[in-house]
């Protein structure tokens, strides 16, 4: 138990908050406690709460040495971090809770908390609490992230309208084989950037972390069934999939597409704004179609086909004339 209340208090030493002037500020009393204690969000604001759970062996390899605990540990924050941006929030205070494998655990947690620290650093996130176990299976982490509320109102996935003009916050595709998966990049100050460009004209904000195919659909759903029809030629292909998957690309036009918009882990923005604010939009951003009222996710080729994609794949048995 010695190891375990000196692991404690080595990673105490490394969450202290930072000063009352930042957001940080928020949080009154951080580790050390039954509980952290965050005070009441100023102008009404809500705090935004997200969790996300990562397992050796599914979402990261550990125990067979391909990622070490730093990156481990970065990857829990950050996947917090993204989701907090979808909604144009920020980041403020994170609760962690591990099973560390009992085996080599002081290392694995130093080498976690190192990573997680980093990225926390980057955002100005306080490490306000935790829970540290060990067992005979494998890291299982568990990363807690509460953000502020933006003072116009979170963008909520519900918001899209027909006619809204899709974008994305980068390129997309080719994450997993290339390893960038295992760092994501969360887009915090472009989320910020769009509300202030955009205003209430920012209709609707995801981030993408299954795949531009799937992921869209939470869009369309919750805005009440919504379609989408996203143009094949504006998709921006990260250039990974033509790097990790040359000899499949080559062969087949529409299979660089299929990973742009299915192989996940991007964790870029997807958002729908208003028609007549799309000129406002920052120039990172890339329009890739509209909202429809038809219910379907089509993706328009460059010869005048339109074809569904279904979860997986086009559907190129079902293709609408011109
Ligand atoms: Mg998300």
């Amino acid at each position: 138990m010695a190891r375990e209340f000196e692991l404690i208090r080595w990673i105490r030493e490394r969450t202290r908050i930072q000063g009352a002037d930042s957001l940080q500020g928020l949080v009154r009393l951080g580790i050390g406690d039954d509980c952290a204690i965050l005070d009441s969000p100023p102008d009404g604001r809500g705090w935004l709460m997200t969790t996300d759970m990562l397992m050796d062996g599914r979402h990261f390899r550990l125990a067979e040495g391909v990622h070490a605990p730093e990156l481990v540990g970065r990857k829990a924050m950050a996947v917090n971090v993204s989701d907090i941006a979808a909604m144009a929030g920020t980041p403020v205070a994170a609760l962690v809770s591990v099973a560390l494998p009992r085996e080599g655990f002081d290392a694995v947690a130093r080498g976690l908390t190192r990573g997680m620290r980093q990225e926390a650093d980057r955002f100005g996130i306080v490490l306000a609490g935790g829970d540290t176990n060990l067992w005979n299976g494998p890291l299982v982490l568990n990363v807690t992230l509460i953000g502020l509320e933006p003072s116009s109102g979170a963008i909520l996935r519900s918001g899209a309208k027909p006619g809204d003009v899709i974008a994305v916050s980068g390129p997309l595709g080719g994450s997993l084989p290339s390893g960038r998966d295992m760092r994501p990049q969360p887009r915090v100050a472009e989320a910020q950037e769009l509300l202030n460009a955009l205003g209430p004209d920012l209709h609707a904000m995801i981030d993408l972390s299954d795949g531009l195919g799937g992921d869209i659909r939470h869009i369309l759903t919750e805005s009440g069934g919504l379609g989408a029809r996203l143009r094949a030629t504006a998709i921006p292909v990260h250039e990974d999939v033509r790097n990790h998957f040359a000899g499949e690309v080559a062969s087949d036009d529409a299979a660089a597409l299929r990973h742009a918009l299915s192989d996940g882990e991007d964790f870029e923005l997807c958002f729908c704004v208003a028609p007549k604010a799309a000129r406002r939009l920052p120039r990172w951003a890339t329009q890739i179609g509209t909202v429809t009222d038809s219910g379907q996710l089509t993706v328009e080729w460059g010869d005048g086909r339109e074809t569904l994609w279904l979860t997986g794949g086009f559907d190129h048995f079902r293709s609408f004339g011109a």
